[in-house]
C-alpha cells in the first residue's frame, strides 16, 4: 500500500526476468557523459581514466537472510568476506585494490561488541590486502544487518582485462580449485537444521575445515594477479567466479562475442571436495559449475602463453575459446558434448 497509485499499465513481477535481465532492463538507456568514464555497467568494475592509470570502482550489497545467515556466520568472518568479495571484483580486472568505504544498516538487535567483531574482520582484510578503509555510512535498519561496500582500485592502462577480450583459440584458465564454498554452505545448512531441531546438539564442523574456510573466509585472487604480473601475462579477458563456473563462462563468452569449450576432467577440484561431495551424494563437478562463491579467477590467455601455464600449480587450463556459432560446450568425461547453461550443463541437450 502506498499513497501513490502505481499508474503503469503493465505490472510485471521481478521474478519473470531474473537478476541479469533486470539490470539490463533498468540501465539500458544510461548514457555515459564523461570522457573519463572508460567502462560503465557490464564488467566486474567500472573503469575511470585518472591520467597515468585507470581507476576501478565497484560496489556490493550484502543482506542478512539473503547473502548471509548469522546462525552460522561469525561476524568477524562476515566482515572479512564483505571486503574480499569487493577485492575479488578489482582483481578480476587485473587490478590492485586500494580503498574501501563501508556502509552498514543495523537493527537494535546488535550490540556494540558484535559490531566491533564485524569491524575486526573488515580491518583484518584491509590489512591482509593492503587496502585503506576511507569512509562509509551508518544507519539503522528494521529488518537486520545490511553491508554495502564500495571499492576503488588501480591498474596500468595496458594491463587491464575486461570480460570482453576473449578471442577464438585462446585458452581458458582458472585459478585454485572450485566447488568448496558450495559444499561448505551445505555443511553449515545441515548443521543448522540439526541444531534447530535439537539445540543441545553441538554442530559437527571439525572435520570440514577446508570447505568451511572456503565458504566463511574466502580469499580474493590478489596473489594470482601478482603471479600473472611476474609471469608477464595479461589475460585477454577475466572475470571472478562468484556465481559458479557455468554462469561466469557464459558472461565471458557473451561479453566477448565468442563461444567456449571446457572439459569436465580438467576442472580443478580439491580432493577433500571430491570426497565430501561423494559423502553428501552430490556431483562434485555440479558443485563447481553451479555452486559459486569460490572467488577464483577465470580468464583467457593467448595460446602462445601455453608453456608458462602448463606446469604452473596455481592455474589450470580447462578449455579453449571457439567461434560464437559453435556455442558454449561442456565435454563430459565420457566424451559426450553438452551445452553449458547458467545452471551448469543441460544434460537433456546433448549434441
Ligand atoms: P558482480 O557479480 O561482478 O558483482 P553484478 O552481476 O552484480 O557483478 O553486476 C553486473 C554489472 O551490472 C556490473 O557492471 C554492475 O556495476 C552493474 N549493476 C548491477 N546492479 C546495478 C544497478 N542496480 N544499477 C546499475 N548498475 C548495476
Ligand atoms: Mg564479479
Amino acid at each position: 500500500m502506498t499513497f501513490f497509485e502505481d499508474t503503469s499499465i503493465n505490472k510485471t513481477p521481478i521474478s519473470k526476468i531474473g537478476e541479469f535481465r533486470l539490470i539490463d532492463h533498468l540501465t539500458k538507456d544510461a548514457k555515459l557523459k564523461n570522457k573519463s568514464t572508460i567502462k560503465g555497467i557490464g564488467d566486474d568494475t567500472a573503469v575511470i581514466d585518472i591520467g597515468e592509470k585507470y581507476q576501478l570502482f565497484s560496489k556490493d550489497l550484502l543482506i542478512e537472510g539473503v547473502h548471509f545467515d548469522l546462525t552460522y556466520t561469525p561476524l568477524k568472518h562476515l566482515g572479512y568476506k564483505s571486503v574480499v568479495v569487493n577485492i575479488s571484483d578489482v582483481c578480476s580486472m587485473n587490478g590492485i585494490p586500494k580503498q574501501i568505504a563501508v556502509g552498514i544498516a543495523v537493527s537494535n538487535r546488535f550490540t556494540i561488541e558484535s559490531l566491533e567483531e564485524l569491524y575486526l574482520g573488515i580491518k583484518l582484510a584491509c590489512e591482509h590486502y593492503g587496502v585503506d578503509l576511507v569512509g562509509g555510512d551508518t544507519t539503522s535498519s528494521k529488518t537486520g544487518l545490511m553491508i554495502s561496500l564500495s571499492i576503488l582500485g588501480e591498474v596500468e592502462k595496458k594491463k587491464i582485462s575486461y570480460r570482453s577480450g576473449a578471442k577464438a583459440n585462446d585458452l581458458v584458465v582458472v585459478s585454485g580449485d572450485l566447488g568448496g564454498a558450495y559444499l561448505g554452505l551445505q555443511i553449515l545448512k545441515r548443521e543448522k537444521n540439526i541444531f534447530l531441531e535439537n539445540p543441545t546438539i553441538q554442530p559437527e564442523l571439525s572435520s570440514h575445515d577446508y570447505v568451511l574456510q572456503r565458504q566463511l573466509k574466502p580469499e580474493a585472487g590478489l596473489k594470482y594477479i601478482k603471479i600473472l604480473q611476474k609471469m608477464n601475462v595479461v589475460p585477454s579477458s577475466m572475470i571472478d567466479v562468484s556465481d559458479g563456473l557455468s554462469s561466469e563462462l557464459l558472461h565471458l563468452s557473451k561479453a566477448s562475442g565468442v563461444g567456449v569449450t571446457i572439459y569436465e576432467d580438467k576442472i580443478p577440484i580439491d580432493y577433500t571436495v571430491m570426497n565430501l561431495a561423494q559423502e553428501l551424494n552430490l556431483n562434485p563437478f555440479f558443485c563447481a559449475l553451479n555452486g559459486g562463491e569460490d572467488y577464483e579467477l577465470l580468464f583467457t590467455i593467448s595460446q602462445k602463453e601455453y608453456d608458462k601455464f602448463k606446469k604452473d600449480v596455481d592455474f589450470t587450463i580447462i578449455g579453449y575459446i571457439n567461434d560464437k556459432k559453435e556455442g558454449n560446450n561442456f565435454i563430459a568425461k565420457d566424451g559426450s558434448i553438452h551445452q553449458i547453461t547458467a545452471q551448469g550443463w543441460d544434460s537433456t541437450n546433448s549434441k
